[in-house]
Parts: structure tokens; C-alpha cells; sequence
């Protein structure tokens, strides 16, 4: 039950039907008793501005912000956090008592929590790591595999001019490489991560031939609908392990929930059995 006092919030996407964020929001809100509520708001990227500017105007207490908006949002914050300011993109958007909206970006403490807590091992940061994707949530990536000290990362993408401007917001250990390069960046590396939507549901899957990554190299994609891409699937089938990307859903979600709703989410075991509907309700 939501009263008229009810704190409201919801994720900005295009499309948006995938995401599992309102499930996880209002899953906490149950939890906690919080009356509140988090909606998905559907937004074509020519009204992303209007979008935005409306939140504070309809009582919103902030949004999510996901595909394909996180750079363009960063331009139309009033204020940006230090951690949205590094990658130049937000995915949180927290309103201020006086309609200020404030920009911060979770992706990269959700991507490292996500895998610490999917390996519980120590990554070999000599090894090369490849990140496939130049969008928002790969500078996000890089940020958090930087934090972690890895020594090269090689950032393969479609639009190569895309992938240069990381070279520009992040000056060491930077290696970019065409897209036709993509299967021979893959030679002694130690870790994949797919940044791109490829393989999410109602998209293409990701074309690569995994042969010359080798066998202990970890796999994690970002996409989470479905679960076992099939860039997991077949990194599992030749032997690698693997990180999915709910993890990092979960994870990103927390500052944004507290912020909110004035409570910190608890993040527990049977969050993924609820995100992957197969517990319905608390
Ligand atoms: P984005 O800013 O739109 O960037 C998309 C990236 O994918 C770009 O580098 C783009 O290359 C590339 N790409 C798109 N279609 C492609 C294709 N057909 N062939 C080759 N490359 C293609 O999106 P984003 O915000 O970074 O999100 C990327 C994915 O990560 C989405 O699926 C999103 O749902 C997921 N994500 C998951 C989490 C999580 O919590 N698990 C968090 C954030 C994002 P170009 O530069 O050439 O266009």
C-alpha cells in the first residue's frame, strides 16, 4: 500500500522493458516497510532533457538512469558527484529539497563488488584485461579495473573514436584496439568483460571466437537479461569461469535506494531467487 506521502523514484531507459530495477526497489521497499514506490519511465533520448527536468517538478526523490542515457544525463545534472565527474556519466540521479538535481555514478563500485564477491580470489592484475564496449557503463568498468590496479586494459570497440576519448578522461594503462582486432585482443588475457548490450534479450549475441583466451582467464558480462549470455555460455563450455552480471544490478542499486529512502538496503542471498522470479514476494 502507497500513500499520498509515498516517496517515489524509478529508472530513466530506452528501451526499458528489460530491466529488473523495479523489482529490486520495491522488493526492498516491502522489506522495509518503506511507503514508497520505483516505476520505470520509458524515455526516446530527444526527451531525455524534459524527462529529467519533470522529476523534480513531479515530487520525484531521484531516478536510475540506464541504456543508452548515462553520458547524455551527465550534461543536463546541475551538479555531478567526483565518481560521475571521472567517467563523465551518471546512472543516479538524487533530487535536492530545492529541485537541484545531482548526478552520481554506481556502475564502477557495483561491477567491483559484483565480482569480488562472484570470485572470492584475487585477479592477477599483470594480465591484460579486455573490455569490449566504449558506452557508459564501460567507462565505468575501466574506472573500477583501474581502482583495482590493473596494469593494461585493452578497450575494444565498434566506433574506435568512441573508444579514443577514454584515452582522454583516463590517461594510464589504456590500450585501444579496432573491432576487427577483437578475437586476437582476447592472447593472454586474464579477464573479458563485456560492456555492450550484445547478447541481452531481443538483441544480437556477441560475435567472438574465444579461442585464444586462455582457459583460466575469468568471463563477466554486464548484461544480465538473460543471465547466462551467450558469451558465458560458451566461455563456460570451453572451461573458464564465469561472473554474471546481476551482481552488479544489485550492487549499483544501493547508494541510490538510501539516498532515496533514507535506509540502507541489507544485500542478502535470496535477491537473486527474487530478481530471477523465482520468489515473487517477501
Ligand atoms: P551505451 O552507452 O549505449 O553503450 C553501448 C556500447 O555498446 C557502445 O560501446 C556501443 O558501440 C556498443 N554496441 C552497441 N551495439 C553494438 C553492436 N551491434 N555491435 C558492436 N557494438 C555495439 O550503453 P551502456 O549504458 O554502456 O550499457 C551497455 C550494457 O550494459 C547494457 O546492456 C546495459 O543494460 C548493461 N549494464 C548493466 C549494468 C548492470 O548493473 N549489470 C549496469 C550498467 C549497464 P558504439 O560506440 O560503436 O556505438
Amino acid at each position: 500500500m502507497i500513500s499520498g506521502k509515498a516517496i517515489i523514484a524509478g529508472v530513466i531507459g530506452w528501451p526499458i522493458k528489460h530491466t529488473l530495477s523495479p523489482i529490486l526497489h520495491n522488493y526492498w521497499l516491502k522489506l522495509y516497510k518503506i511507503d514508497g514506490a520505483y516505476i520505470p519511465i520509458e524515455t526516446q533520448p530527444e526527451n531525455l532533457e524534459k524527462a529529467i527536468r519533470s522529476l523534480p517538478l513531479l515530487g520525484f526523490a531521484g531516478a536510475n538512469v540506464t541504456i543508452p542515457h548515462k553520458e547524455i544525463a551527465y550534461n543536463i545534472v546541475d551538479e555531478a558527484t567526483e565518481k560521475a565527474r571521472r567517467v563523465e556519466a551518471v546512472n543516479t540521479l538524487i533530487i535536492r529539497e530545492n529541485g537541484s538535481i545531482i548526478g552520481d555514478n554506481t556502475d564502477s563500485s557495483g561491477f567491483i563488488d559484483n565480482l569480488r564477491f562472484g570470485l572470492q580470489t584475487k585477479l592477477d592484475q599483470k594480465r591484460p584485461t579486455v573490455v569490449i564496449g566504449a558506452g557508459g557503463a564501460a567507462r565505468s568498468v575501466v574506472a573500477a579495473l583501474l581502482d583495482m590496479g590493473m596494469e593494461e586494459i585493452r578497450i575494444v570497440n565498434r566506433t574506435i573514436e568512441k573508444a579514443q576519448q577514454f584515452s582522454r578522461v583516463f590517461s594510464q594503462n589504456i590500450n585501444i584496439l579496432p573491432w576487427q582486432q577483437l578475437d586476437k585482443s582476447l592472447e593472454n588475457s586474464g579477464l573479458l568483460i563485456n560492456a555492450t548490450p550484445l547478447g541481452m534479450q531481443n538483441r544480437p549475441p556477441l560475435d567472438i571466437d574465444l579461442k585464444a583466451l586462455p582457459k583460466d582467464a575469468i568471463v563477466t558480462d554486464i548484461v544480465y537479461t538473460p543471465l547466462k549470455t551467450p558469451l558465458l555460455k560458451a566461455a563456460l563450455k570451453r572451461g573458464n569461469k564465469i561472473v554474471d552480471g546481476l551482481g552488479m544490478l544489485i550492487h549499483q542499486a544501493v547508494p541510490g535506494f538510501t539516498a532515496w529512502y533514507k535506509t540502507e538496503p541489507h544485500i542478502t542471498k535470496d535477491l537473486r531467487t527474487v530478481l530471477l522470479g523465482k520468489k515473487s514476494s517477501i
